[in-house]
């Protein structure tokens, strides 16, 4: 099954559901980088979390989402968009834990359970809105419902899954978020806090084989499905923006590269793909550098 996300709405329309399922998006870094499973996992949580995040927005707005915990890890960074476009970066894909009497990824180690979760949207408007939350878990699905409680002040249920196998493949990876709408009944929030205490996790959910559209029919037989959208793993980077990246270095440092003489070879963190500059084409963006200063 492709990736893809779908958004449907719930409980006589007062409750939203978005769920995402993103194995190869992330088996694409997972193989560029060599990804070690927990390390693995952490990240295909934040890239389920960060898909949804980046489907509540509107045509040309994005967003980034940051992990930012004092794990092995280090920093986790998603960006995404309305249209189903994702990438990631870790700063560490070379750690793993796991619950020895459990035998199941230990996230919380990974990621860590002290630092924030931010939240950064590009409206298009003068000022990126930017929200952030301290981590309380480190397993991340609570700690993004926490971020949506606190920060956007929409009560939410969120839960994430990464299955990986013995070759550090994700066999499955994915989401959901339960999100109540303004004016939701007592009622409904009463149901919803009863489901909840028996809705099985999304790791579980996986490993069962239920589909996303299984999972919005386990929250509410009479979910509607409002629209769903392919997910693919897309990095805009080209020679052109690393190009505009070496200028923001500044003159001196340009410099020092083109007194070496030896060019720059530059690999993107998000797509491993690798650009590199002659020791012309650095002289050329000096020269455009001391031009602007
Ligand atoms: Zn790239």
């Amino acid at each position: 099954m492709k990736d893809y996300l779908l958004k449907a709405l719930a409980y006589n329309n007062s409750v939203r559901i978005y769920a995402v399922s993103c194995k190869d998006a992330l088996n694409f870094i997972g193989k560029r980088f060599g990804y070690y499973p927990s390390a693995l996992a952490a990240v295909g949580r934040t890239m389920a979390c960060g898909i949804m995040i980046g489907s509540m927005l509107k045509l040309e707005e994005t967003v980034t989402v940051r992990v930012d915990g004092d794990g092995p890890i280090g920093s986790i960074v998603i960006d995404a968009n309305a249209h189903g476009e994702v990438r990631a970066f870790s700063s560490n894909p070379y750690c793993h834990f796991e619950y020895h009497d459990l035998k199941k990824l230990n996230v919380a180690m990974t990621v860590g359970t002290n630092g924030f979760i931010r939240v950064i949207k590009d409206l298009k408007l003068k000022e990126p809105f930017s929200g952030s939350t301290p981590i309380i878990s480190g397993e991340l699905g609570e700690d993004f419902a926490y971020y949506f409680a606190v920060s956007e002040q929409v009560p939410s249920v969120v839960s994430l899954g990464v299955l990986v196998n013995e070759e550090n493949v994700a066999i499955e990876a994915g989401g959901f978020i339960i999100q109540l709408l303004p004016n939701t009944s007592d009622e409904v929030i009463s149901d919803l806090e009863n489901l909840v205490t028996t809705l099985p996790s999304m790791t579980n959910l996986l490993s069962d084989g239920i589909t996303l559209e299984g999972i919005t029919k386990l929250i509410d037989p009479y979910s509607r499905i409002l629209e769903t959208m392919d997910v693919n793993y897309q990095c805009r980077c080209s020679k052109d923006r690393f190009a505009r990246g070496l200028l923001t270095i500044g003159p001196s440092e340009l410099h020092e590269i083109v007194e070496e003489g030896n060019g720059a070879h530059l690999t993107c963190e998000f797509c491993r793909e690798e650009y590199q500059f002659t020791n012309d084409e650095i002289e050329n963006i000096y020269k455009q550098s001391i031009t602007k200063e």
